[in-house]
């Protein structure tokens, strides 16, 4: 039996395991700059969570979710995505009682059971940010600014920040009855799933990726058109925020978002080479979530930053991995040497120093080729003339200038060229 991973996971390893550790590093810095401390919760929580934040009608709930029963009866499920935990967990830890506002951020996987294609696997990592606790548009735009921020910084081609606002509970019904009345007139030349959607939560009709329903719905009423006064002004203040500090950015009046939970501003981001799989990111304010789980009523807003597709765009525009060389390669003249050729590879590395060895049986001459091969700065050599003085040969492989030196300078040495070249 020959054992692969499951269908739609992958796994990730060097080169491409560095520009993860960028963009997660950038993200995680950019984020925290803006205030954003980590929360961390389970990849798996009670069902229902899911179910009542998400939707009972939506794509994830009723298509997506991997749900499983443990031995002890309860009905859990892998989480589809971060935000209805975060919000559980800040009910559940009393942090409404404690100062109303706060700013998370959080990085993880999520679980969808998806057709899986190159863009969209099983499993996949997220990154994202909510503000918590306050119906101010300047925090839209903050969340707007920070996931433009970060996916700029990590060099995410042909970046472009897609807005809308969807209204509140207030307005929408105005516009959901133009859109019935729309689409009764056309829908039996709407796919399978929007004729259900038809019967549901019909909004979601506008997110249909089938290109034949795209042409039918393309003169449909446009949303921003029924906001009520409330909402249309808070929609202008975003937007005046996004045209100050938001380079790339347009106005998608058909932009709706796949989760239930969301209310006024709803945004995505997209990439330009990633054909149809191109959202990189997206997010919105969701004023009814919290209440929606049985809390107090807190108005939030946040993003999610999808970030294999980040990493697959940026991997496509070029980028090379910040790969990690060793500082020094140290080679062992006899086998006899490598315990004391170790010993020094760990006193280097308690000094910061990236040191390295061979660890298979490699001969002298094989081990010079591998200390070329890693990229090292530097090739040290232990003969046992050396041993016997405590002295180590050095070679700077980029200037080729090699000596013999105590081996208690050798951090020093290597340190400070090191140095040098900074
Ligand atoms: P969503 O919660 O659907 O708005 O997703 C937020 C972001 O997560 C999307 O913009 C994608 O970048 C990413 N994402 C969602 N589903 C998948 C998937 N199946 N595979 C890879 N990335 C995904």
């Amino acid at each position: 039996m020959e054992y692969k991973v499951p269908s739609g996971t992958r796994d990730i390893v060097a080169p491409e395991v560095y520009l993860w550790q960028d963009v997660e590093a950038k993200a995680r810095r950019i984020a925290g700059q803006a205030g954003y401390s980590e929360i961390r919760t389970p990849v798996f929580e009670n069902t229902e969570l899911f179910v009542r934040s998400i939707g009972e009608e939506s794509e994830v709930v009723q298509k997506q979710m991997y749900t499983f029963q443990t031995l002890g009866g309860e009905t859990l499920t892998l989480r589809p995505e971060i935000t209805a935990p975060v919000m559980r967990a800040y009910l559940q830890h009393s942090m409404h009682k404690t100062g109303a506002f706060r700013k998370l951020y959080y990085l993880g996987p999520s679980f969808r059971y998806e057709r899986a294609q190159k863009g969209r696997w099983r499993q996949f990592s997220q990154f994202g940010i909510e503000g918590i606790g306050s119906s101010d548009p300047l925090l839209d735009i903050e969340t707007i600014v920070v996931g433009w921020d970060i996916l700029s910084e990590c060099g995410v081609p042909g970046l472009k920040l897609l807005l809308n606002s969807i209204g509140c509970p207030g307005c929408r019904p105005a516009y959901r009855e133009a859109l019935r009345k729309y689409v009764d007139l056309r829908k039996d030349k709407l796919c399978n799933d929007c004729k259900r959607r038809a019967e549901g939560n019909i909004l979601r009709i506008l997110d249909c990726k089938n290109e034949n329903c795209k042409n039918v719905m393309k003169d449909v009423p446009k949303i921003p058109d029924f906001l009520c006064e409330n909402c249309s002004a808070h929609f202008e203040k975003v937007r005046e925020g996004v045209q100050r500090h938001i380079p790339e950015w347009e106005h998608d009046p058909h932009l709706v978002r796949g989760l239930d939970y969301y209310t006024q501003t709803v945004y995505e981001f997209v990439a330009g080479e990633l054909g149809a799989q191109n959202a990189v990111g997206g997010g919105g304010r969701y004023d009814l979530l919290i209440e929606e789980l049985g809390g107090p009523q807190t108005p939030s807003v946040g993003f999610a930053l999808g970030l294999d597709r980040i990493v697959l765009s940026i991997e496509s525009a070029g980028t090379e991995p910040a790969v990690t060389v060793p500082d020094v390669f140290i080679v062992s003249v006899s086998d006899e040497l490598r315990t004391e050729v170790q010993r020094i590879v760990v006193e280097l590395r308690r000094l910061s120093i990236t040191a390295d060895m061979d660890y298979e049986g490699r001969s002298v001459k094989a081990q010079f080729r591998a200390a070329n091969k890693s990229g090292a700065t530097f090739v040290a050599v232990l003969g046992p003339d050396e041993a016997a003085k405590s002295a180590i040969n050095l070679k700077n492989l980029s200037t080729g200038v090699q000596e013999q030196i105590p081996q208690k300078e050798l951090a020093e040495r290597i340190g400070g060229y090191l140095t040098s070249l900074k």
